[in-house]
């Protein structure tokens, strides 16, 4: 059913997934477009509906799955329509200042990650975003679109359960949105990321039946629920691998700048600007829960060594 080329994207009842450019790997995205009787949504216009020299689908709503650069790139296509957020994470599109304390950079890099917001994901601020909350289903008319709460990644990070009847039985394709399933693994980086919560909303997702299952990023739309608990698994494991890749490193004593330098997110050689700002944040998550679970003692304030 998939296809590579722009001018046919693959479609699953009545969901159009609208490719970016290199199969949507960051930072461009795959849109889903939900085609109803009686509206029409996208969800999560990407730059690379920017990108398409085809006029912008005619749509009634926006639903972002939560805010971040890349899921409200295109969102300026539809100025029109009510552009929907998770009530935790629309706080961040009524300001870019907003928006960037979802980050949470420090001083330099904040600067530099403004220009690019504007510049490169032509950020546009919505003073009055329609939320949604954990359970809300927008009618489209014959297909649903469900609203399941999966913070971890940011504070209102969703996935969204499509569901329609084809030939009287019931289809469902599941959005996972940046639960992207990619060897990189989980994101929890920024301020507004946390550890635990993704750690449970993998938990709620795994046992949620589906046709079909799409990411946001180049892993794209799996079919079925082997392929798609398979790549999950790939995923979810990379939290254990940092975390004894951590306990390995702390044979030694090392503070956490060090723990930083080491890079458990990123690889030694990455060029990310904020690499620094990401690893200390997702490192100190590990750090603190091996602290409380006895693994990982203090030698001093700033110092750490295996228990
Ligand atoms: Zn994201």
């Amino acid at each position: 059913m998939a296809t590579d080329s722009e001018t046919s994207d693959p479609r699953f009842g009545p969901v159009t997934v609208l490719e970016g450019p290199r199969k949507g790997r960051y930072p461009e995205g795959n849109s889903l477009l939900v085609e109803g009787t009686r509206a029409t949504a996208i969800i999560d216009p990407s730059l690379g509906l920017v990108a398409r020299s085809d006029p912008p689908p005619r749509v009634d709503l926006v639903l972002n799955s939560h805010c971040h650069e890349d899921h409200v790139a295109g969102n300026h296509l539809f100025p029109d329509v009510p552009w929907h957020f998770h009530r935790d994470d629309a706080p961040g599109i009524q300001s870019l200042d907003a928006f960037m304390e979802i980050y949470g950079f420090d001083g330099p890099i904040d600067e530099v990650f403004r220009k690019v917001l504007v510049e490169d994901f032509h950020f546009v601020p919505c003073e009055a975003p329609h939320t949604f909350a954990e359970g809300d289903v927008f009618d489209l008319g014959g297909v649903t679109i469900g609203v399941l709460h999966t913070p971890g990644h940011t504070r209102g990070h969703c996935c969204f359960s499509i569901d329609w009847q084809e030939a009287y039985s019931p289809r469902r394709l599941v959005y996972l949105a940046d639960i992207e399933l990619t060897s990189f693994g989980p994101y929890y980086g920024d301020a507004w990321s946390n550890l635990e919560d993704f750690e449970r909303s993998l938990a709620r997702i795994r046992a949620i039946e589906a046709d079909w299952y799409a990411t946001f990023h180049h892993i794209g739309v799996l079919e079925g629920r082997k392929a798609f608990l398979d790549r999950l698994d790939i995923f979810e494991a990379k939290i254990a691998e940092r975390e004894q890749r951590l306990l390995e490193f702390l044979a030694e004593p090392h503070d956490l700048e060090e723990i930083v330098a080491h890079r458990f997110v990123y690889r030694p050689g990455d060029d990310v600007a904020f690499a620094d700002s990401v690893e200390r944040r997702s490192m100190k998550q590990h750090l603190d829960r091996l602290l409380a679970a006895g693994q990982v003692r203090s030698l001093s304030a700033s110092r750490f060594c295996r228990a």
